[in-house]
Formats: C-alpha cells, sequence, structure tokens
C-alpha cells in the first residue's frame, strides 16, 4: 500500500478508506475518552479526525497524552470509515478518520494568548500573536483571497502587454497629497531620501523611455493618520500607458476588477461603470466618491426659495436638502442638527419646522410625501454639499437603507485641475500636478484656474475610493503653467522636477494612467471593515507594530552615523 505524503489531511475522502496516509498539521482540539485519543488536525484547507488507540499503536497513545492545541503533529495510518455514530455530515471528512500508527510531534505549543474559534478576541492581542492569527479560517481565507485577486490582475496586464517595471522606493518627494517618510542616508550625511508615495514620476519617465505599457504593484508610503482604508505602507495596482486617451485607461481598469472578482467566484459587476461628473457627484451626492447603493439624491431649492420669506433661505447664497423616508421626533431632529452643526451647518431646518415661511409653489416643489422628511442646509456651496453629503450618508447607516449585497462601482471623472488651499492660501493640485487639462482647456490653466478641468478620474466602490488616474501633462511648457500657478518659481520648479521637465522636453509621448489601492479593493472584495484583516502584518492606529514593537528608539551612535541627533531625549 503505497503512502502518500505532502498530503492534507482534509482532503480525505470515503474512497480513501483503507489507504495508508501521513497526514501532518495542527492540533485544532484533542478529546481524550479513557484511553482512546480523539484529535481534529487542521491544515488551511480544513480538518481531518484522527483516532489514537492503545490497542492498535502503544507508543502512538503515549505520545497522544502529550499533545495539546495547536501542537504539530504528523501521524501514519490507515484510513477507516467512522462507526455511523461518529459520522459528521457538515464536514468533508466526516465520514473517515485516520487510525494512527506513528504519531510524531513535530512542534510543541505554550499555552496559547486565546484560542483559534474564540469570538470577539481584542485587535492588538491578533496583531501581537499574528502569526496565530493567520491560522484562522478567517485570515488563511482573506490572505488567499488578495493572491487570487492580485493573480487575476496580472493575468489581465499580462495579455495586454503590460510590462513590469521595478521603480525605486527610496527616492525624491513625490507629492500625492501626504507627508513623506524619510530616510537618512550613511553617505550622505543630512540629506535624505523620501520613500516614495507612489511611483508615478518613474511610470510617466518609463513612458518617455518607450515602455509603452508600465504596471506594477507598488508598495507605496504615505505618512498619513492610519484608519480603516489606511496603513503607511500599501499596495497599489499603478499603471501607466502611451498614446491612449481616458477610455483606454478605464477600459483597462474595468477589466482588472471584473478579473479579479470572476477568479474570487464572486459575481462582477456589469460594464461599462456607470459615471458622474464631480460636478454631478457634488450636486447630488455631497461628495466625490458618493455612495450609489442608495438613492436619497441631494435636491438644489437655490432658485425656488431665492424670494422666500424665510430669511435664512432666501440671504442663502445655496439651499439643497434630502428627503428621507422618514419621520423623526422633535428629540431625533435636535440630535441630527447637533450632528450637522459639528460638520460645519449653521443649522439644519426640517421642512415642517419652516412650512409656514414657505409658499404653496414652494411647498409643492418639495414635494415630501407622507411619511418623509426634508432636510434643508443653506449656506455657502461647500458647506451645503459637504453638510448634506455627510447626513445622507450617516441617515442611510443609521436607518439601514443600504443593501449590503450590492457591489456599486462608478467612475467620477472632470474633476477640477485645482483647488484652493486654505492652509497655502493659494491654488493646488486636486490630483497630482502632472494631470493634463481637458482638451482645450491649457489656455485656463493660469488665466482661469479656478474653473480649469483636468482629465482626472476616480474609481469608486460602494463609496471607497479605490483609486484615481489621469491624462498627463506631456509638454513642458504645460508642466511649468501649473507648477506657476501653484506659487512655483523657475529656480523651485528646476530644483525639484527638473528631471522631469528635461524628460518632457526629449520626445514625451502623450500618455495616461492610473492606480489602484489593491488592500482597499481585497478588504471589499473580502467583506472586511478594514484593511488591516487582509494585510498579513498591519500596523495599528497608533502607528506602532504590536507584533515586532517597532518602531524603536536608535543609540546615539547609530544616529550619529546617519548625521542626526535628537531634539529630546528619547523616550522611554
Ligand atoms: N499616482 C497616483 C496615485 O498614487 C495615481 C495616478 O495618477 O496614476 O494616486
Amino acid at each position: 500500500m503505497s503512502v502518500w505524503r505532502d498530503l492534507r489531511g482534509s482532503s480525505l475522502r470515503p474512497t480513501d478508506e483503507g489507504r495508508e496516509v501521513t497526514v501532518s498539521g495542527w492540533v485544532a482540539t484533542r478529546r481524550d475518552h479513557g484511553g482512546l485519543v480523539f484529535v481534529d488536525l487542521r491544515d488551511h484547507t480544513g480538518k481531518v479526525q484522527l483516532v489514537i488507540n492503545p490497542v492498535h499503536s502503544s507508543s502512538a497513545a503515549e505520545t497522544a497524552h502529550e499533545i495539546r492545541n495547536e501542537f504539530v503533529l504528523q501521524a501514519t495510518g490507515d484510513v477507516v470509515a467512522r462507526t455511523p455514530e461518529l459520522v459528521n455530515p457538515n464536514l468533508p471528512t466526516g465520514q473517515i478518520e485516520v487510525q494512527v500508527d506513528e504519531l510524531t510531534i513535530l512542534s510543541r505549543s505554550t499555552p496559547l494568548p486565546f484560542q483559534l474559534d474564540e469570538e470577539g478576541v481584542e485587535e492588538t492581542l491578533r496583531l501581537r500573536y499574528r502569526w496565530l492569527d493567520l491560522r484562522t479560517e478567517r485570515m488563511q481565507r482573506n490572505l488567499r483571497l488578495n493572491h487570487t485577486a492580485i493573480s487575476a490582475i496580472r493575468r489581465v496586464m499580462d495579455e495586454r502587454g503590460f510590462v513590469d517595471v521595478w521603480t525605486p522606493s527610496m527616492t525624491r518627494g513625490t507629492p500625492e497629497g501626504a507627508r513623506d517618510f524619510l530616510t537618512p542616508v550613511r553617505l550622505q550625511p543630512g540629506k535624505f531620501y523620501a520613500l516614495a508615495q507612489s511611483p508615478q514620476l518613474f511610470k510617466q519617465l518609463c513612458m518617455v523611455g518607450g515602455i509603452d505599457r508600465y504596471y506594477q504593484i507598488a508598495t507605496c508610503w504615505r505618512d498619513e493618520d492610519l484608519r480603516a482604508d489606511r496603513q503607511f505602507e500599501f499596495r497599489q495596482l499603478d499603471l501607466e500607458m502611451a498614446f491612449v486617451e481616458r477610455e483606454d485607461v478605464l477600459d483597462v481598469m474595468e477589466a482588472c476588477v471584473v478579473g479579479a472578482f470572476e477568479a474570487a467566484g464572486v459575481e462582477p459587476p456589469q460594464r461599462p461603470f456607470p459615471r458622474l461628473t464631480y460636478a454631478d457627484a457634488m450636486l447630488r451626492y455631497g461628495s466625490d466618491k458618493p455612495d450609489l447603493r442608495f438613492g436619497m439624491e441631494i435636491q438644489d431649492a437655490t432658485e425656488v426659495t431665492r424670494n422666500s420669506e424665510f430669511g435664512v433661505f432666501k440671504n442663502a447664497p445655496c439651499v439643497r436638502y434630502v428627503v428621507v423616508p422618514r419621520t423623526f421626533s422633535r428629540s431625533e431632529q435636535t440630535r441630527l442638527e447637533e450632528v450637522a452643526k459639528e460638520w460645519g451647518a449653521k443649522g439644519l431646518a426640517n421642512l415642517t419646522q419652516i412650512s409656514k415661511f414657505l409658499s404653496e409653489r414652494e411647498l409643492q416643489t418639495f414635494g415630501v410625501g407622507e411619511g418623509s422628511t426634508a432636510l434643508f442646509v443653506a449656506d455657502e456651496e461647500a458647506v451645503v454639499a459637504r453638510v448634506l453629503g455627510l447626513l445622507r450618508l450617516h441617515l442611510a447607516h443609521e436607518l439601514d437603507l443600504i443593501d449590503a449585497s450590492l457591489d456599486v462601482f462608478h467612475w467620477v471623472t472632470d474633476f477640477p485641475l485645482f483647488e484652493h488651499s486654505e492652509e497655502y492660501g493659494g491654488w493646488t493640485f486636486m490630483h497630482h500636478p502632472f494631470t493634463a487639462t481637458v482638451p482645450g482647456e491649457e489656455e485656463r490653466i493660469e488665466a482661469d484656474p479656478a474653473h480649469v478641468r483636468g482629465q482626472h478620474y476616480d474609481l469608486i466602490w460602494n463609496g471607497w475610493e479605490l483609486g484615481s488616474g489621469s491624462i498627463r501633462i506631456h509638454q513642458a511648457e504645460v508642466q511649468q503653467a501649473v507648477f506657476r500657478v501653484m506659487g512655483m518659481g523657475e529656480e523651485e520648479q528646476r530644483d525639484k522636477f527638473g528631471f522631469l521637465l528635461e524628460a518632457l522636453q526629449m520626445g514625451a509621448p502623450p500618455h495616461g494612467g492610473f492606480a489602484m489601492g489593491i488592500d482597499r479593493f481585497i478588504a471589499l472584495l473580502a467583506r472586511e471593515p478594514d484593511i488591516r484583516q487582509v494585510t498579513a502584518f498591519p500596523k495599528i492606529a497608533s502607528g506602532a507594530d504590536p507584533l515586532t514593537g517597532a518602531p524603536t528608539p536608535y543609540p546615539d551612535e547609530s544616529l550619529r552615523e546617519l548625521g542626526l541627533r535628537l531634539l529630546d531625549p528619547q523616550p522611554e
């Protein structure tokens, strides 16, 4: 009889009865029935039951008494049918078991900080002992899904002639809107590399370099506060294409999404994905990444209320409202108003409270049916959009209006090229400074920065921004105009981006690309609430890694070697 090695015990079936097998794995449970020991041996695909009977093998029985959960075992024995009362119809291996002749403990385990099947284990503890947590069904499923989706994306890239090019992590600061992580350089004390916030400029240089289809599953580093959808380091599907228009880029991205869904065995979204312009998204949903799984669209009432007797509406630059399919008690309404004020609104008006000030025409326009409530915000347009956008989302969650089984993908297009920065008191980029204008709007870059539109597009899934891309500027003069609007003089341009400007002057083809946050994508595909659940070794909100204890202080000598000295004494 052949002995199977490299065998997953969980793959054994009744047809294997009579075979001698050798199986290995972790002890999920051990039950001692007075001499007879049952072990559920686990690998990542499932479990198989081992029976250790002293009558059958006294040495195996002796070993079996030492076994504890999470010991690693190797067992050799015959596959036998379970007695009818021991058959477990819920397990694929539930009709058989392995009657053990030889049992080896390959590795032991100290008592566990938590049991693998325990519910609600505190996350920091899970991360501190991540090697245990990775053995759970949830983490096994998520990491393997991660791999499946990335493999599918690589296949799509391959089929379409993309070339995987590795670009440096240590580089100059890349402006993606976050702070840089810095790396001191021992050979050049006092100087720093920044860890790439994205390979943006390198991929553009690949285009100039004649690699007309570039991609990479690129690790990016951004020093931002950690959140459900954000870690310091994350991966993105980063791609760039030469001689293309927006449609070509969107087409490739949709193919990647659909390919990953299909590989994961999940019903893919219909192509082409719907589109919204930025202006429309802000008007109707008060957000540039609206969740379209539910309606409750924002309505504009600025014109209708222009001559209103209600002073607040009459004098406000913008009046908009949402109709909520619910009525609210007085205290609920007060609570909602408080929340709206936290978001920056001056107030939140309910139609019934203000109806006495409104004309019949105004009331009719709002068309609020029985059992519904219209909630109004009047203010500057940006405030109204933001508050109603947040309110729409807040109420959809509170009132359970979102059908969680839906997967709604859509594009947001035609973003403004610039936005006004409160912080700098000037213009800054909306996407990044390398985004081209809508064709024909180049002249407006300097003449009308408030209104020039960029060829920038975002991909949204159920209200999560999966990624962004754009058609890029490929003429040095246009690039310089953008830098000037951002307040960058000739010298600063040359210092920071001289290499780009030079490259753009040496035969740069028209090009455009995209980057999609892979971890966000997988988290949503895995139906997980945050990206930590699909990341093997993530960090926690404080920025620490509970597993290794990093970040750690470094001794003064090491810092001196790098040309560094700490201002404050090192914290304990
Ligand atoms: N570099 C951009 C980002 O990381 C993506 C792109 O424009 O391709 O968001």
